[in-house]
């Protein structure tokens, strides 16, 4: 499918630039290094991604704001030091804070849900999430059948008002309409996010696809784990989903995964791609396990 678009072009090619960052999330115990927290921290200026979807996150982490008349919809939280930040940027593409009515979570680790509470508090808004991430979200702790758990990591501040969505659910936000898919593997909650995104006459599909990486502290197996027990069958469910879903912008947790700020839109394929890959990586981290 042809998805290229003059704004979202230009757009990117006036997104910062530059090098890569290197791997984000390591499995070493020692959790974030000070270079690692500075980076998810890193101002990025606010960026249009295609018709009412905008880039407000950091440098290193993706936060989505999606608008419209009768209220809008935000997606991740970043750290939970860039949760101010976030705002500004919602404020600095002309937008108020206070109109967003709903906050969508990918998955509940830390660098994604620790700005959450501070991102209610400034909005008012409830979030949203499957049942499998509510308990981390309720206590601020990740719980057994977290790959993660046992890495050092910041804590999650707790979060107060959560609404639970099933797999496939539709939710009508002023006038968009969201669907989470269940692609569970980097956390048992983990979810896709989907909505359309005009300009004119075009629509495009959007969706924010979850981690799908098998990063886990050095105890957890993925071969055989009985405080996760499906997993590798969650990883696949999650893999073939994103692999067959309606999918014209792909956009992830970690900019440089899609490479969201150096690519023209031509994303027609990039959750197969993406899904592909993910694949790839957990047969390498099987392998491993076996020797
Ligand atoms: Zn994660």
């Amino acid at each position: 499918m042809e998805t290229s678009t003059a704004s979202f072009r230009a757009v990117l090619a006036c997104a910062l630039l530059g090098a890569v960052p290197a791997a984000l999330t390591t499995a070493t115990g020692a959790g974030p290094s000070a270079a690692q927290m500075a980076e998810w921290n890193a101002p990025q200026a606010p960026f249009k991604l295609y018709g009412n979807t905008y880039y407000v996150g950091t440098k290193g982490i993706t936060s989505i704001l999606v608008t419209s008349e009768y209220g809008h919809t935000l997606l991740d939280a970043g750290i939970p030091e860039a949760a101010t930040q976030i705002a500004r940027n919602i404020e600095t593409l002309g937008f108020k804070p206070a109109d967003v009515k709903a906050i969508l979570n990918t998955h509940a680790h830390w660098d994604h849900a620790g700005g959450l509470a501070t991102l209610q508090q400034l909005t008012g808004a409830p979030l949203y999430l499957r049942r499998a991430s509510e308990e981390v979200l309720r206590t601020g702790k990740l719980t057994r059948s977290d790959p993660q758990y046992g890495l050092k990591a910041p804590a999650i501040p707790p979060v107060k008002t959560i609404w639970i969505v099933s797999d496939e659910q539709l939710l009508g936000i002023g006038s968009n309409r969201f669907q989470a898919f269940a692609t569970p593997g980097h956390t048992p909650g983990g979810t896709t996010w989907s909505w359309d995104a005009c300009e004119k006459d075009k629509c495009l599909r959007m969706v924010y696809a979850d981690s799908l990486s098998p990063v886990s502290a050095d105890s957890f197996k993925f071969s055989a784990n009985k405080d996760y027990p499906q997993v590798l069958q969650d990883f696949e469910l999650s893999f073939t989903r994103l692999e067959t879903m309606a999918c014209d912008v792909l956009i992830t947790p970690h900019p440089e995964q899609s490479q969201l700020f150096e690519r023209a839109n031509k994303a027609d394929k990039g959750c197969k791609a993406y899904a592909q890959a993910a694949r790839a990586k957990l047969a390498e981290r099987l392998a491993t396990e076996k020797r």
